[in-house]
């Protein structure tokens, strides 16, 4: 006999919980600290000869690469927290460093927990409360230390109390110790398990395990072209009205800023010309971070041994990806923060068998606020309403877009001119375009720098290394991008209400009329009187 309510709630049901249990994927997610794409063979960039990361290349022939992933915020702790909630930081609330993410608005975990996933979480955490959201956590305190490293460990003892320590181990040999030890002690072979797999390598200062001290001992990193001279790159915001904010904004390779520059870090001999002196200093750098990257993709050989062996691997969606950029000498930058191309992108490399396809890439746009979707999308749950970010499994499965899917990202940098001398900034980026907004100063609408705008065809530029926002011919270019950000900042919910000094100057700025520029030229030449002075940074 037929009975519709019964078929319905069944269809129904099969509409919720698409996947069998044991259909469900395991999902890996494997993040290191500051890898940028840059230093990523598979990204197919100068250091790519290097052959610096085998092992990661795998995850991009086997599966698939994303061209332009990005992050909103380039930082650790801000861009942890878009991952974890699936929210922009002015949302979740951590706009710097000295955010938190408090076991109840752990989502990303709270949603795998829900629905069966054992959950994981090993290695760098840095988002200051305890992982109470997963079952099990073995996380590094803060920044965590490369050497003897100290671990909080779920357990018998109340965090912040419960510590071990590894003696005599570097950190990434430590973390992929920690994951292989739960792998075969903690695993219930019932269950998926959701495991977050983070090193602090490559981290500054870049500290290696002392079997790499001869890895490209006797090789010359290639450089990039624009570690040299660039008349038409930056703007009054980065350079100041004729170059005389050059020694104070971003640290440099070279000498260019004498307060912290890796010539100086590196203790370069002072008896170099400042050209030989930049050189040996990029050259000791990227060393010194190529040889943390080496450490972290020979720990995931070993890693993913254990997973072919054990038949894990076709079962687990595994993701590589760097919680942000990092600038490699690019425009004589050091760190990240910036919105230039190679701080705002992340690695993002997918590989699942079943279902996506082996080589293949993807220029979709993604956010980091969208990985977390992503991740429950493969586990077969939806989306939560809290989250902002958009699930991208049908772009992985598919290599095509849905049809409304987003044609940019945000990024905002909220910190202003702390440790690396940024100034605060806000953008959009295209497929083709980047606008900057250098709005240039802290949550209190102070320490002012230049207001400035940088606008760059990165398809026709992709180094940034000619700023057209004054180029007649993309006046119209101007007026589209600057109506798009304002729209974007609306719809995800970045009103500047919290920070009112902040937004007030944003607005003053915005259009950039004559007196504005004056204004920013005024604004350049008391920055520089206060840095001549010896004034607080
Ligand atoms: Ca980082």
């Amino acid at each position: 006999m037929f009975r519709p309510f019964q078929l319905s709630a069944a269809l129904l049901l099969g509409s919720i919980t698409a996947l069998g249990v044991e259909d469900r994927p395991n999902v890996l997610f494997i993040m290191s600290d500051d890898h940028t794409t840059q230093a990523i063979g598979a990204y197919g960039s100068r250091l790519a000869a290097l052959n610096p990361t085998p092992t990661i290349d795998s995850l991009a022939r086997e599966g698939m690469l994303f061209e332009n992933a990005y992050c909103t915020n380039s930082i650790c702790t801000p861009s942890r927290a878009c991952i974890l909630t699936g929210q922009y930081d002015h949302i979740n609330g951590v706009y710097d460093l000295g955010g938190r993410i408090e076991p109840r608005r752990q989502y990303l975990a709270l949603e795998m927990g829900k629905a069966g996933y054992q959950t994981v979480m090993i290695g760098k955490w840095h988002l200051k409360e305890e992982p109470g959201a997963f079952d099990y956590y073995c996380v590094l305190p803060g920044q965590g230390r490369y050497f003897d490293p100290v671990f909080r460990v779920q357990g018998k003892e109340p965090w912040p109390k419960n510590t071990i320590q590894f003696k005599g181990m570097h950190s990434s040999d430590a973390i992929t110790d920690l994951t292989l030890a739960w792998l075969k002690e903690k695993r219930d072979p019932n269950r998926p398990f959701f495991l977050m797999h983070h090193y602090k390598a490559p981290h500054d200062f870049f500290k290696y395990a002392p079997r790499y001290e001869t890895y490209l001992a006797d090789v010359q990193i290639p450089e990039p072209a624009n570690l040299w001279e660039q008349p038409h790159f930056g703007s009054i915001a980065t350079r100041g009205t004729e170059d005389e904010l050059l020694p104070y904004i971003g640290t440099s390779i070279g000498r260019r800023n004498p307060r912290r520059n890796y010539a100086k870090h590196y203790k370069v001999g002072k008896e170099l010309g400042d050209e030989a002196a930049k050189r040996a200093a990029y050259n000791i750098y990227l060393k010194h971070y190529l040889r943390c990257v080496k450490g972290v993709d020979d720990n995931l050989a070993r890693l993913f041994a254990y997973l072919d062996e054990t038949g894990l691997m076709d079962k687990t969606v595994i993701i590589y990806t760097g919680d942000q950029g990092f600038m490699l000498g690019e425009h004589d930058y050091m760190d990240k923060r910036w919105m230039y191309e190679e701080s705002q992108r992340m690695p993002f490399l997918i590989r699942y068998p079943k279902t996506i396809q082996a080589g293949s890439r993807s220029d979709a746009i993604v956010e980091n606020v969208d990985y977390g979707p992503t991740m429950l999308d493969f586990a077969g749950i939806k989306t939560p309403t809290v989250m902002q970010g958009r699930s991208f499994r049908t772009i992985c499965e598919t290599g095509r877009e849905p049809q409304d899917w987003k044609q940019e990202a945000y990024y905002r940098y909220w910190m202003h001119m702390a440790h690396h001398d940024n100034p605060a900034h806000v953008g959009i980026r295209t497929k083709q375009f980047k606008l900057i907004f250098y709005y240039g100063c802290n949550y209190k609408g102070q320490n002012r720098t230049p207001p400035g705008w940088e606008l760059y065809d990165v398809k026709k530029d992709p180094r940034e290394v000619v700023n057209l926002y004054d180029d007649p011919n993309h006046a119209d270019v101007v007026v589209q991008l600057k109506d798009r950000l304002a729209k974007l900042r609306r719809r995800i919910g970045d009103t500047g209400e919290d920070y009112p000094e902040v937004e007030a100057i944003i607005q003053e700025f915005w259009n950039d009329d004559a007196a504005d520029r004056a204004r920013a030229a005024e604004i350049s030449r008391a920055y520089l009187r206060s840095k001549e002075k010896g004034g607080r940074r």
